[in-house]
């Protein structure tokens, strides 16, 4: 039975809105949370097929409807490369790498209104939750181990602390379970088989180890841990195939503020039914892209013309070649070793199979190029292949 009155509103069950959830359920608030996107079952549903689970057009994992006969919800700008969204209970953590560091304190330091020593505990009891931990020297795939030694090489050293002042490279630190140990003709399910298979689908939906319960399904996206453990607590629910239309608001709001959000109405994705609920407090966790939408087509107010703006994207380029022997880049977690500079960015190893391989190069940004430029080892100029 749906609460149409809780306390907490959340639209979006991403990567944010189940954290925020099982935190205020567990302290006795009621929450209802309303998600685009279906909810999908690991086991039955993540086929492991890429185009499949991961096409922008229909695949599982689209930013579209359910029904993967209807179009996507495509976000598009002529010039500007794919956004990629994920709908579904899990929200982008399904697509996520699982990739879990902590930002360069110069990052955060007189840049946000926290300082980066306030948010270590919060940092902690994430990375503890989840969990996650620094993978092992043992355990590096093929791609990982040559991007180590290439680090090594260039003077760099490895590190293991979780925070970062110097360049170093690091086996990643992964909210990924520690890796299976296998016999090559042992079973190949749980409870047999428990952690990560390095079967390299981390970017279509993990569903590994094959018949495990959601609390030991390998790559800990939200929908395997805090969206269990928030509806665990009996104050939680979650309303999947909602898509949020509109934030209901007075704007005759107590305490000269402009506005106050008392509700959301939202559209059944799939009926097309129009439903509506009020709730003392709203949280936008829709996205950097569709939250700051959402407010906008509501008519909020807008005074200081600073909502939407300010998006920071993590802008990657990617280098590409062949190798004199098989790395085998679809083995393993997609990323399991990277080199940091603060004060400037990263680079680290991503394997791919082939379809992920193409929405990168093609989808994700300007483009592959095939036409080198003279004198120049880079190939940024020519015709879009
Ligand atoms: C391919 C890929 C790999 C990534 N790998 C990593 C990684 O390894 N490590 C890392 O830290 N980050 C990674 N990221 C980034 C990370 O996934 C995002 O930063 C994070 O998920 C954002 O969280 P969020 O809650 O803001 O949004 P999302 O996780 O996108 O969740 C938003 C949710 O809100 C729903 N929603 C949106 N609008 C509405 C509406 N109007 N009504 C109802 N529901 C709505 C959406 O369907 C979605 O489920 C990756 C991203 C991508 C695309």
């Amino acid at each position: 039975m749906r609460n149409e009155n809780p306390d907490v509103l959340i639209v979006g069950a991403g990567a944010g809105g189940p954290v925020v959830a099982k935190a205020l359920a567990e302290h006795g608030a009621s929450v209802l949370m309303l998600e685009a996107g279906p909810w999908l079952d690991p086991g039955r549903d993540f086929t492991r097929l890429e185009d499949d689970m991961g096409s922008i057009i229909d695949g599982r994992l689209r930013w579209g409807p359910s029904d993967r006969s209807k179009p996507p919800w495509m976000r598009r700008r002529v010039g500007v490369g794919l956004i990629l969204q994920a709908a579904g209970v899990g929200g982008t953590t399904l697509h996520y790498n699982a990739i879990s560091v902590r930002p360069y304190r110069r990052s955060v330091d007189g840049v946000w209104p926290l300082t980066y020593d306030e948010l270590v505990p919060y940092f902690e009891q994430v990375e503890a939750y989840l969990p996650v931990r620094q993978l092992d020297e043992g355990d590096l795939a093929t791609k990982d181990a040559v991007f180590g030694e290439a680090c090594e090489k260039m003077g760099l050293a490895h590190s293991s602390s979780k925070d970062i002042t110097e360049p170093v490279w690091r086996r990643s630190f992964n909210a990924i379970l520690p890796i299976a140990r296998m016999t090559p003709d042992g079973p190949l399910e749980y409870p047999e088989i428990d952690g990560c298979t390095m079967c390299g689908h981390c970017l279509v939906g993990c569903p590994n180890p094959a018949g495990a319960p959601l609390e030991r399904k390998a790559k800990r996206a939200t929908n395997v841990n805090y969206v269990p453990d928030a509806l665990a607590t009996g104050s939680c629910e979650v309303v999947p195939n909602a898509f949020a239309t509109l934030l209901l608001f007075d704007d005759d709001a107590p305490g000269g503020r402009a506005a106050r959000v008392r509700g959301v109405r939202w559209r059944d994705a799939g009926s097309g039914e129009v439903h509506e609920a009020n709730a003392k407090v709203v949280v936008l966790a829709g996205g950097s892209i569709e939250s700051p939408r959402l407010y906008l087509n509501s008519g909020l107010p807008d005074p200081h013309g600073t909502v939407g703006r300010y998006l920071t994207t993590h802008a990657q380029d990617l280098v590409t070649g062949f190798f004199d022997r098989d790395l085998r880049p679809d083995v393993g977690q997609v990323t399991m070793a990277r080199a940091d500079f603060p004060g400037y960015g990263c680079l680290f190893s991503q394997g791919y199979g082939p379809q992920s391989f193409a929405i990168v190069l093609a989808g994700g940004g300007g483009g592959f190029w095939d036409e080198p430029v003279p004198g120049e080892p880079w190939d940024v100029q020519g015709r879009f292949s």
